[in-house]
C-alpha cells in the first residue's frame, strides 16, 4: 500500500460491513487496527523513509474521510495515532523519530492524553507533572477519556515540566500505569476511549520527548492543530455517509404515490446534507492547504474547518435521521450511528464554545 486509493481500498476491505458490529461490541478487533498501522495507514503523513505513506494533507484528509464514512470509531484511533505521530515528529530528536515513528508504522497502536477531570477545555488547569530524577523520567497524573488508549502499547502523555510543559512517550504497560476503558460512551463507541491513571511512572530519560519546558499553550495548539483537522475531515466523512443513505432511502421508498425525494420538504433535507458536504469538503481542503504550505493561517484554518465540519455533521445525520425516519431510528442502521458520532464532533478537539471563542479572538485581531 503505498497510494491513497490503494489504501482506501484496504480500508474499505477491513471494515467491510462490520461497523455496526464494531459499534454495538465496543471493541474493534486489534487485528484490525495492527493490520491498518503496520501498512502505514493510521498515520499516514509519517514519511516513507519511517514506514508512513508520506502523503500531504490533502490525500491524507481523503482517507481520513473515507475511513469517517465507513466507521467513526476507526477514523478516532486514525486521529489519535496520526495526532500523537505527529507530535513525536515535531518534537522528537530524529533519535526518537526514528524509534517511535517506525514502531507506530509497523503495527503498534498509540493513544494521546491531554485531559484531566479538572482539565478539559481548559488544559492550562491540567496537574500532570513530568520531571527528571538522575537518569529517569518520572511521570505522575491522571488522565480521561484518552481514545485509542484502550488499545495503545504507547501513550503520549502531556504535563507541566518545570514552568513549562513537556509531551512524554510511556508504554501502556510500564508500571505504574493503569488503563479503564470508559464505559459505554455516547458514539464511536469502538474508539477504545479510556481513562489512564500513571502512579509515580519511571522511564528512561529518552522517553521524553525533546523541546521539554516550552509553554503549555504552544505545545497543546501544536499537538491539537493536526487533531482538529483530522477529525474536520472524519466529519466530512460522517457528512458523505448521511448523504448517500438519505438519497437512496429518498429515491427507494414511496409515501402519498411518489418517492420521498419528490416530495419538497424532503428534497430540501437533500439539499442541505449536499451543502454541508460541500461546505465541509471545501474548509477542509483550505486548511489542509495552508497546513502543507506552514502558512501563518493554519491553526485558526484548521479551528474553522473543525468547527464547521463538525457543526455540518451534527446538524446534517439529524436530517439523514428525519428522512430515513422509523427505518434509521434504530442501532445498527449507518445514520443512527453517525448521529450519535457526530454530536461528540462538537465536543472533541475543541468544543464549539472553545473554537467559537478562537474564531471571535481571530476576528478581533484581524480587525484591529
Ligand atoms: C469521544 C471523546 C474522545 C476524546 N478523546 C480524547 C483524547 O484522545 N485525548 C484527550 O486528552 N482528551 C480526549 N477527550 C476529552 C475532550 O478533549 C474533552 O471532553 C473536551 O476538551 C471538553 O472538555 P470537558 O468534557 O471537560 O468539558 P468542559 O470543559 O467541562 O466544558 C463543558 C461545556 O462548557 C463549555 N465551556 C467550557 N469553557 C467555556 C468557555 N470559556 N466559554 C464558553 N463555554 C465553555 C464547553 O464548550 C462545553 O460545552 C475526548 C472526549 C470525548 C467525549
Amino acid at each position: 500500500v503505498s497510494e491513497p486509493p490503494a489504501a482506501a481500498a484496504l480500508v474499505t476491505d477491513l471494515v467491510g460491513d462490520r461497523a455496526d458490529g464494531w459499534d454495538r461490541r465496543g471493541r474493534i478487533p486489534v487485528d484490525v487496527l495492527r493490520e491498518l498501522g503496520s501498512k502505514g495507514l493510521l498515520c499516514a503523513e509519517v514519511p516513507a523513509r519511517l514506514g508512513g505513506l508520506g502523503l500531504t494533507s490533502v490525500p491524507n484528509g481523503e482517507l481520513t474521510a473515507h475511513t469517517g464514512a465507513l466507521c467513526s470509531s476507526l477514523r478516532s484511533v486514525m486521529t489519535s495515532q496520526g495526532m500523537a505521530a505527529w507530535a513525536i515528529g515535531r518534537f522528537g530528536s530524529e533519535q526518537q523519530r526514528v524509534s517511535y515513528l517506525s514502531r507506530l508504522t509497523t503495527g503498534e497502536l498509540v493513544g494521546i492524553a491531554f485531559s484531566e477531570r479538572a482539565a478539559g477545555s481548559d488544559l492550562s488547569a491540567m496537574s500532570t507533572e513530568i520531571h527528571v530524577e538522575g537518569d529517569c523520567v518520572v511521570v505522575e497524573g491522571k488522565k480521561v477519556w484518552v481514545t485509542g488508549a484502550a488499545y495503545a502499547d504507547l501513550l503520549v502523555v502531556i504535563g507541566r515540566f518545570g514552568d513549562g510543559a513537556a509531551a512524554v512517550v510511556v508504554p501502556a504497560d510500564a508500571p505504574g500505569v493503569t488503563v479503564r476503558r470508559v464505559p459505554d460512551p455516547l458514539g464511536c463507541r469502538a474508539a477504545g476511549h479510556a481513562d489512564v491513571d500513571l502512579a509515580a511512572v519511571r522511564l528512561p530519560s529518552d522517553a521524553l520527548l525533546r523541546g521539554a519546558g516550552q509553554p503549555l499553550t504552544m505545545l497543546v495548539t501544536a499537538a491539537l492543530t493536526y487533531g482538529r483537522l483530522s477529525v474536520a475531515w472524519g466529519c466530512v466523512g460522517i457528512l458523505r455517509a448521511c448523504l448517500t443513505a438519505a438519497t437512496r432511502h429518498a429515491r427507494s421508498r414511496h409515501q402519498f404515490g411518489k418517492a420521498l425525494a419528490e416530495h419538497q420538504l424532503v428534497g430540501r433535507h437533500l439539499a442541505e446534507l449536499l451543502v454541508g458536504e460541500q461546505v465541509a469538503t471545501r474548509v477542509c481542503e483550505h486548511a489542509s492547504r495552508c497546513w502543507d504550505s506552514g502558512s501563518p493561517e493554519m491553526i485558526t484554518a484548521a479551528v474553522l474547518a473543525k468547527h464547521v465540519s463538525a457543526g455540518h455533521a451534527a446538524r446534517g445525520a439529524s436530517t439523514a435521521v428525519q428522512v430515513l425516519a422509523s427505518a434509521g431510528a434504530r442501532d445498527g442502521h449507518v445514520v443512527a450511528r453517525a448521529y450519535r458520532d457526530a454530536k461528540l464532533m462538537e465536543i472533541i478537539e475543541g468544543s464549539n464554545e472553545i473554537c467559537q471563542l478562537v474564531l471571535a479572538d481571530h476576528a478581533l485581531a484581524a480587525a484591529s
